[in-house]
């Protein structure tokens, strides 16, 4: 059985998401529990960990999960029901897979430069900050220890 599904995810923590998350599952039973492979991919939109810009970050999960019956060991998610008797509740398995995958916090590019300790702008390009930069270039914003100077 596959499943191609659109799932709709409340927002969790500080991250929102502005579609649904698809998800293309296969579902195989296995003795008693169930085999899932397939994948979930979603939008999730939140701040810029270091410039605070909004950011929108996809991410793709890839699923492969075994499900046990409840009452039997090795069932990771066993305490969150999704297997309950026989059905399965897939869009409670999407949003777990989902927030369990959500990086630690949103950057909109791996260089960002993160805002100003002086005006508090972005000093990314375009971002409005326009001090001289000789500012930055001695790690005024990087250091917080005094004592280290350059050589
Ligand atoms: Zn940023
Ligand atoms: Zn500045």
């Amino acid at each position: 059985m596959s499943l191609d599904e659109s799932i709709a995810v409340p927002a969790f923590a500080e991250f929102r998401f502005p579609h649904p998350a698809h998800a293309e599952l296969n579902l195989k039973r296995v003795d008693r529990g169930l085999q899932i492979d397939g994948a979930v991919a979603v939008d999730v939109a939140g701040e810029c960990v270091r410039c605070l810009e909004d950011v929108t970050v996809p991410i793709e999960i890839d699923v492969d999960e075994r499900f046990d019956p409840p009452g039997t060991t090795n069932d990771p998610l066993g305490e969150n029901n999704v297997l309950s008797g026989t059905n399965l509740d897939v869009s409670d398995l999407v949003r777990q897979l989902v927030t369990s995958a959500l990086p630690f916090g949103l950057v909109c590019n791996e260089e960002c430069r993160g805002l100003c300790t002086t005006c508090g702008r972005s000093k990314n390009p375009g971002g409005g900050c326009d001090c001289p930069a000789t500012e930055g270039n001695h790690g005024e914003s990087q250091v917080e220890n005094p004592a280290f100077e350059d050589p």
